[in-house]
């Protein structure tokens, strides 16, 4: 198969569809790879280490695009990538076309075939291309928390883990899903005093069970996310109703009763945020106060780490690519339904029925 790597073009847009180690082994394989010229340059992979690895380097999209057959991304294609898009291509990459109608529509028109990483599934129904940016965004979030505690950034001016003689900061963790527990992971490995708040008991038992009793556990009802929220130092917003938009689960209120300085980092702003007074802002102007409330609302959290994103990316991509390589589009998705719950658009038709229903189409 003639896979090719585009350069990503979303505005701060640093991550890339594989690491040069991922191209070795397409090319190990008996594939051939088209790779843009600084495609890797975001992470710091040079054009002679894709050479190396034994990819042809191509000087534009347009070259990459007309050698290659299987297209590997990481964003939704932008409109003038659409434009190059043929019946013979199959695209893999993120697309979350359910709210993007206009991307939906150039797909279908492009007759190309589309497969989507946040659509498919693993045995036990979990989504195995979304965990690893769940994964780098949880424990960036408390990263995040520390540096907007600090004085300079507008915070309590409080260090996470204190110091022998001085208590450590509160967090809050809302959601102990992936994200949760990666940032219950960090947190607690800089010392602070963490409490989770979920409403599945499940979740909460297998937490307990990991972490022991230095994590508090409860269970989340609006009192005692109410009473927790208001004695924590920093709360991590880490919630998701499969398919709906996040529960404002922090009111207005709540975030007024806050300590001055204390810190909300909402990752879950992809979805809408969980926190009422939470607005989308970007790693250029990551913050903003509300009532003295330092918010942290970046919606493309990975973006902020390109070189560990695209090696975690890799990591969980490449079997799929490997198989769509290896044995074809139509024979990788016919023997793997979890594969195929990915194909979103095919031959100038929506395939995902989560996508048709969310553009008012019958199903
Ligand atoms: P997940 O499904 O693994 O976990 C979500 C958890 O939220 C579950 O344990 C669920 O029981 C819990 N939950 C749902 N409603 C709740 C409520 N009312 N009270 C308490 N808990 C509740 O999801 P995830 O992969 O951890 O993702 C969490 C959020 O982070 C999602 O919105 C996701 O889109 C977002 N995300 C954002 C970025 C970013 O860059 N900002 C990156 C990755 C993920």
């Amino acid at each position: 198969m003639k896979v090719g790597l585009p350069k990503e073009i979303k505005s701060q847009e640093y991550r890339v569809g594989l690491t040069p180690e991922g191209v070795s082994e397409l090319v190990n394989r008996g594939h051939e790879v088209f790779v843009q010229t600084l495609a890797g340059a975001g992470i710091d992979a040079t054009d002679d280490a894709y050479e190396q690895a034994g990819a042809k380097i191509l000087p534009d999209a347009d070259s990459v695009f007309s050698r290659a057959r299987l297209i590997v991304k990481v964003k939704e294609p932008q409109a003038q990538e659409r434009a190059r898009l043929t019946p013979e291509h199959i695209l893999f990459t993120y697309l979350h076309l359910a709210p993007d109608q206009a991307q939906t529509r150039d797909l279908i028109d492009s007759g190309a075939t589309c497969i989507a990483y946040e659509t498919i599934t693993d045995d036990h129904g979990r989504l195995p291309l979304l965990r690893p940016m769940s994964q780098v965004a949880g424990r960036l979030s408390v990263q995040a928390g520390a540096q907007s505690l600090e004085h300079k950034h507008g915070g309590r001016g409080l260090l996470l883990g204190g110091v022998p003689g001085v208590p450590p900061a509160k967090i809050a963790v809302l959601g102990g899903g992936v994200v949760g527990e990666n940032a219950i992971l960090i947190a607690l490995g800089m010392g602070a005093e963490v409490t989770v708040l979920d409403r599945n008991p499940d979740v909460l038992e297998r937490l307990s069970q990991r972490f022991g009793p230095i994590l508090k556990t409860v269970f989340s009802t609006r009192d005692s996310l109410e009473k927790v929220v208001l004695e924590s130092d920093l709360v991590i917003g880490a919630v998701l109703v499969t398919g709906a938009g996040a529960p404002k689960l922090v009111t207005r209120e709540m975030v007024s009763g806050m300590k001055k300085g204390s810190v909300l980092v909402d990752v879950a702003i992809d979805q809408g945020g969980c926190f009422e007074t939470s607005e989308p802002t970007t790693h250029a102007d990551p913050t903003f106060k509300v009532d003295g409330v330092v918010h942290y609302c970046v919606a493309n959290m990975p973006g902020a780490v390109p070189r560990t994103a695209t090696l975690a990316l890799t990591n969980a991509t490449l079997p799929y690519i490997i198989r769509l390589a290896d044995e074809g589009w139509r024979e990788a998705l016919r023997a793997d339904p979890l594969l195929r719950q990915g194909l979103n658009v095919a031959a100038g038709r929506i395939t995902c029925r989560p996508v048709a229903r969310s553009q008012g189409l019958e199903w």
